[in-house]
């Protein structure tokens, strides 16, 4: 997908306004009525429509009558809300190429103020079937309507709270920079998931780290539960860093036993099959090297072992902002997610089929420079600086 930014420089401040009003609808409503939008956005004259003709243009909503005259935001539209945002916030100031595309997510390279260049994760979820979930979503009951604006806004929120306490706790982890909607903007690693690794100097070595990591964290109460050589990232240094926590468990979770060992398992046969390695000893273990067939067994790091001694982080993260509901919410839906290929797809019409990771350009940043807050005369109704989640929230 290309994430063209450069929309956002001509979007006047009226635009803005009513693609906010939109989000601000879509708290409610999965169409926004158009008369709900010309309200909340308070343009005089019918001012809303005449705007949203330009946010239909550059795709940022999309118009839909099959029940009635309304709008919804698009991926495209929440991407722009965000990247504004963090524009506003002077954290941001262009967005380069992508540089990973996963089943929920997408990743551009982004550059500072001051040229540090970093990423931006943009969550997606139910970017693959959105219908398949709400088919199932009776435990969304008490929200009357849930949307994959909530369910992107929750993973990012849990992405960036977990980032946070895992480098606070010496986790190498990248550094989490901020969070906006459903964007977590992180230091970049440099380095290359192991997925692409064809070679280690080191086998050994990685290998005892990457399961050290996985008994640590389970330790300090937690279980990563998508741990592979697709999340574990090898920089230039030949550090370890660990990458994409959406998924993460406590070890009091009731199938935590499960996805511990699924976590070990996964290393162990990535290990064996692309770098021929399987340890004989592991960690301070005073294994001698068994003849017999299970003595790789006798390796895995034991669940009841290890998470005995758990430790608070899973209750610490609890008491960040991310909230046991929260996790709930989003437990569920990994459960209940639907297939890859689940043709039932409410963002087909968005901008984002084409998945694929960009190559490297050279001078591959688009500068940002954005008339920034709202003309204080239409504010009455809406805030628009930036802040729209707090709007959202009171609301
Ligand atoms: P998903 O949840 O979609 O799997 P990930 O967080 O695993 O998303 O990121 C997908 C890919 O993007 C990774 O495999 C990696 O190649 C790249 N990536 C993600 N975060 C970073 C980062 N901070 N620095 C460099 N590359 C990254
Ligand atoms: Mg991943």
């Amino acid at each position: 997908m290309k994430l063209d930014v450069n929309v956002l420089r001509y979007l006047t401040k009226d635009e803005f306004r009513v693609l906010t009003a939109t989000e601000m609808g879509m708290k409610n409503h999965e169409i926004v009525p158009a008369e709900l939008v010309e309200r909340i956005a308070g343009l005089r004259n019918g001012g809303a429509y005449k705007n949203m003709k330009t946010l239909l243009k550059h795709k940022l909503v999309h118009h839909d009558s099959t029940k009635y005259d309304g709008y919804r935001l698009t991926n495209l539209g929440y991407d722009y809300l965000a990247i504004k945002t963090m524009v506003n916030r002077g954290l941001i100031a262009g967005v380069g190429r992508q540089i990973g595309v996963g089943k929920e997510s997408d990743i551009f390279e982004v550059v500072g103020e001051d040229g540090r260049v970093m990423a931006l994760k943009l969550h997606r979820l139910g970017r693959t079937s959105f219908r398949a979930v709400k088919s199932k979503r009776d435990y969304l009951k008490h929200r009357s309507s849930f949307n994959w604006l909530y369910l992107s806004r929750l993973a990012a929120l849990k992405e960036y709270a977990f980032m946070k306490a895992l480098g606070e706790h010496g986790f190498p982890v990248p550094e989490a920079i901020d969070c906006n909607r459903h964007c977590v903007l992180m230091s970049l690693v440099p380095g290359y998931p192991l997925v692409q690794v064809k070679e280690l100097a080191n086998p050994d070595v990685a290998f005892e780290t990457i399961m050290n990591l996985i008994v640590r964290l389970a330790q300090h109460g937690l279980i990563h539960c998508d741990f592979n050589e697709f999340n574990l990232m090898i920089d230039d240094d030949d550090q370890i860093i660990m990458i994409d926590f959406p998924q993460m468990v406590s070890v009091s979770h009731k199938n935590a036993q499960m996805y511990f060992d699924r976590d070990v398992e996964c290393i162990f046969k990535f290990f064996g099959k692309r770098y021929n390695y399987a340890p004989t000893t592991l960690g301070n273990k005073e294994e001698s090297q068994q003849e017999d067939e299970d003595a790789e067994d006798d390796l895995r790091p034991v669940f009841e072992e290890v998470a005995g001694h758990a430790g608070s982080l899973d209750q610490e993260l609890a008491a960040s902002g991310f909230t046991k509901q929260n996790q709930e919410v989003l437990e569920q839906y990994v459960e209940n997610a639907p297939e890859e290929d689940d043709e039932d797809d409410l963002q087909a019409d968005d901008t984002s089929e084409t998945d694929e990771v960009q190559e490297p350009s050279s001078s591959s940043f688009e500068r940002l420079t954005i008339a920034t807050e709202a003309d204080p005369s239409t504010t009455n109704s809406l805030s628009i600086a930036g802040e729209v989640e707090e709007g959202l929230q009171k609301r």
